[in-house]
């Protein structure tokens, strides 16, 4: 393995053995909704670019052309909506799209690793080069927290020896995150780099010497495992519902057993998945008592139209309006009131605690 991309250096640093699934062993990892519909969105950018496409019709068309063929069920509304965000459709045909490049991690060891990937958008004014990357991800995230721009702004400033800015488009609310990359960050990217890739080329190494695969590339589960498609064979390596401690005595142990949830939910996901599947061809399967089936739910929606009459028919009969509506998270997003002007209202938090899986502040 001589030549890296970023996204197989990122997986092995997030988990060894969904790598070597991978990249070693060549098993095509069960795509999930989120990467096809992220797929999806990059290839309705590319095509209106290459196509010059920028009426509406002609965007739904391609969007629902693509929604046809993904290998997942996607939404042809939501790959629009996406791939039209402003930030977008104001860029192109402005700078260079879907770029690709090809450069090494260590200019001084010819024989050393290379970096290979392509870049969704920059744009080269006078005095920077801007980077963007559109993410369709549900939560944001620093351009920092990965090395993914930083090594875009490796192969920019080696191009154009002008500073980089990483910019960082999360397509589902239009929120930007910019860096603007000292040559620190991005010797740190490059390190990052060069270090993940010369590990995986030592253990491949061993492993073509007689090592155990499981051993080199080891299993870390974690919330990684949360869109892993290896889950459910990973899953046998799981040791600790024979280790079980009972109850715990260390932090370590509380983690391990955290960890392993994280890996089990997982597995069990695709295996719900997988039974799903199998229900819509034959029907119900029955466990004991219940059944695994697919239950329609239904709730009614109200137009603002029948929500004015809703009011209406509340105060002929006497029932105040104030004891049946409320306020929702939503609705008061919708409003973009501060904490303050709703407490100034007389409204309280009313706090409950549930136990999940959430993200380190
Ligand atoms: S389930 Fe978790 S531990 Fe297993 S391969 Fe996937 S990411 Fe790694």
């Amino acid at each position: 393995m001589q030549v890296f991309s970023y996204s197989r250096l990122d997986k092995k640093s997030r988990c060894p053995w969904a790598f070597a699934q991978s990249y070693i062993l060549e098993k095509k990892e069960p795509v999930t909704e989120a990467l096809v519909l992220g797929k999806s969105v990059h290839t309705l950018i590319e095509m209106a670019r290459v196509l010059k496409v920028e009426r509406e019709e002609e965007l739904k068309f391609l969007a629902e052309s693509i929604a046809g063929v993904a290998s997942l069920p996607v939404n042809a509304e939501e790959i629009l909506t996406l791939a039209t965000r402003r930030k977008v459709t104001e860029s192109i045909g402005k700078g260079f799209t879907e770029e690709y490049f090809k450069i090494s991690l260590s200019p001084e060891d010819p024989f050393g690793p290379e970096l290979q990937g392509y870049i969704d958008y920059y744009e080269v004014t006078d005095t920077e080069i801007v980077v963007t990357d559109w993410k369709t991800n549900r939560l944001p995230y620093n351009p920092l927290d990965t090395h993914q721009l930083g090594l875009y702004a490796l192969y920019l400033t080696q191009k154009y020896n002008k500073p980089v800015c990483g910019r960082l488009v999360f397509l589902r609310t239009g929120e930007t995150r910019e860096h603007l990359y000292t040559p620190e960050d991005i010797e740190k990217a490059r390190r990052w780099a060069y270090d993940t890739a010369l590990d995986i080329q030592q253990k491949i190494y061993a492993l073509n010497c007689g090592g155990n695969l499981d051993e080199l590339f080891p299993a870390t589960p974690g919330d990684v495992c949360e869109y892993c498609g290896y889950a459910e064979e990973c899953a046998k390596l799981a040791d600790i519902l024979e280790d079980d401690p009972g109850e715990f005595v260390s932090m370590k142990e509380a983690e391990k057993y955290g960890r392993e949830i994280c890996r089990l939910e997982r597995a069990a996901d695709l295996m719900k998945e997988r039974l799903k599947q199998y229900v819509e061809k034959n029907g119900p399967v029955p466990v004991g008592k219940k059944q695994w089936d697919l239950v329609i739910s239904q709730y009614w929606k109200f137009p603002q139209e029948a929500m004015k009459k809703a009011e209406e028919k509340m105060k002929d009969q006497n029932i105040d309006p104030l004891t049946v509506f409320s306020l929702t998270a939503t609705g008061l997003k919708k409003l973009n009131w501060t904490d303050k002007e709703i407490a100034e209202l007389g409204a309280s938090i009313k706090p409950t605690k549930n136990f999940k899986l959430v993200s380190i502040k």
